[in-house]
């Protein structure tokens, strides 16, 4: 799976490969960008090509060799990565955290530190600088990937300081960050920083069919469009995106606010209470469910405005506009600006049912 099955970016590809070719890649490399534009996945292609032993093209990787056969599969990645912090979550009950530090090993060359717990933990920043000063094997590289170190605590980053400046010899470091800003401001001036966009949504919908989700591929060209979108031009989350899951929610979040201008109406009480309820044990739902309702209010902003083309729901566009009737621009900025503060405090399990009640009932005002 070479580089030209990396969906968008080319310029951020090109940087990448070129520094492989010319051999400058053994040094620390900041990927910026959303959620699930590709920044894992650019990590671990560039481990790829810097351990191919028989690349097509000079900076490239064929995906085929004896090292390339060793790494994961890159369309199972994400699953796999979950997968392994569910175990890690349950691993954690009964061990300190401190006691085994959290790595994945993606390739014989290549490791993963996912955030343990909320953030990179110190014990993990310790095995990443003694990673580093292992000699490779002959022939090969350390890929040593970071994902979200701008959640890392400064003094977590701190500790890193001297191995991101300059790598040991024959180690190549990839720290990912959705806002390279929270950065120590010596990580991002030693560090090469590419910033991936979100891909164009017709470019993504294009290319989504080929792209072998893991749970079978997107075949037809009205759902890639509808997941481009929905996905904000990411393809990692367009690809993951479980359509079906999003439509149940989003139809419980649009009836909810159907019936908000009446909160007097049978059954608003009640569908507000079954809805928050259903979220108080399901963090994943409860963020699914803030999610959707965003991107919602925010297609029902560019509906008022005249901008509908910007929607991203573009499968329930009639129900949406009639909806954009029933508020005020007022009520929706509200209505934001109320769900900003419900996500502000959504760490904290008790507060989520209650919380979003009181953001529903709040919409009738
Ligand atoms: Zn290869």
């Amino acid at each position: 799976m070479p580089w030209r099955e990396f969906i968008g970016n080319r310029h951020a590809v090109e940087q990448v490969q070129r520094l492989v070719a010319t051999q400058r890649a053994q040094r620390t490399v900041v990927l910026a960008g959303p959620e699930g534009v590709g920044k894992t996945t650019m990590a671990l292609m560039l481990g790829l090509s810097l351990n191919c032993r028989n690349p097509p093209a000079a900076g490239d990787f064929c995906g085929e060799c004896a090292s390339c056969r060793q790494a994961v599969p890159l369309n199972t990645l994400a699953e796999l990565i979950s997968q392994a912090l569910e175990h890690r979550a349950a691993e954690v009950k009964t061990a300190p955290r401190e006691a085994a530090p959290l790595v994945l090993a993606l390739h014989p060359a290549v490791r993963l530190y996912p955030p343990d717990g909320d953030f990179l933990t110190m014990a993990q920043a310790r095995a990443l600088i003694h990673q580093s000063q292992l000699r490779a094997n002959p022939g090969s590289t350390w890929m040593l990937i970071i994902p979200e170190f701008d959640r890392a605590r400064w003094a977590t980053q701190a500790a890193l300081l001297k191995t991101l400046e300059e790598p040991p010899p024959g180690v190549a470091i990839a720290a990912l960050a959705r806002n390279p800003l929270a950065l120590l401001p010596t990580v991002r001036s030693r560090a090469l920083v590419l910033t991936l966009a979100p891909v164009p949504i017709d470019q993504l919908a294009a290319a989504l069919p080929a792209a072998h989700p893991p749970e079978g591929a997107v075949s037809n060209p009205a759902d890639a469009a509808l997941r481009a979108r929905l996905a904000d031009g990411c393809p990692g989350r367009a690809l993951r995106l479980d359509l079906a899951a999003y439509q149940q929610v989003r139809g419980e979040a649009l009836g909810l606010l159907r019936l908000a201008p009446q909160p007097e109406a049978p059954g608003y009480a009640l569908s507000v209470f079954r809805l928050s309820e259903s979220t108080r044990a399901d963090k994943e739902k409860f963020e699914t469910l803030i999610e959707i309702l965003y991107s919602v209010l925010q297609d029902l902003v560019h509906l008022q405005s005249g901008y509908a083309e910007g929607i991203r729901n573009v499968d329930c566009t009639r129900e949406l506009r009639q909806l954009a009737q029933q508020f005020s621009s007022n009520q929706l900025t509200q209505a934001i600006e109320e769900l900003d503060r419900v996500q502000a405090g959504a760490g904290r399990n008790i507060f989520r049912p209650l919380a979003l009640e009181s953001w529903a009932l709040g919409l009738s005002r």
